[in-house]
């Protein structure tokens, strides 16, 4: 999609520092990390609101969840991890292009 930050860092128009890709899915290093290892996993198709999303967006998103849980020690998350998804405008949701926030590497505050 055009004009968007995500599409543009997965087709490489934009740089990132990318911890791990395959065809559906990258995780990168947040650009403004709000804990010491924030990382965000995002889906290569264009879908703009965890609303919007298909049962085969749903079976990606848990595809993605069990791979965090696998990667744990090359995330650097072994000590345990928060997961969160921001959806519009209340929800704080500036990247309209969905994506699963992955925080830890260190305790984090109580939400
Ligand atoms: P959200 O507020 O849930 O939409 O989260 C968007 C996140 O994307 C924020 O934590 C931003 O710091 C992050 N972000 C924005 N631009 C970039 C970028 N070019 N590279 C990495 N992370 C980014
Ligand atoms: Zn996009």
């Amino acid at each position: 999609m055009e004009n968007c930050v995500f599409c543009k860092i997965i087709k490489g128009e934009l740089p990132s520092t990318k911890l791990y890709e395959d065809k559906d899915f990258i995780i990168i290093k947040d650009i403004n990390p709000s804990a010491k290892v924030h990382l965000l996993a995002i889906p290569k198709n264009h879908v703009p609101y965890i609303d919007m999303m298909t049962s085969e967006g749903t079976t990606l998103l848990g595809n993605i969840l069990l791979k965090i849980s696998k990667m744990q020690e090359e995330l650097g998350i072994t000590e345990g991890y928060r997961l969160v998804i921001n959806q519009g405008e209340n929800g704080g949701q500036t990247v309209n292009h969905i994506h699963i926030h992955i925080l830890g590497g260190e305790k984090l505050k109580d939400m």
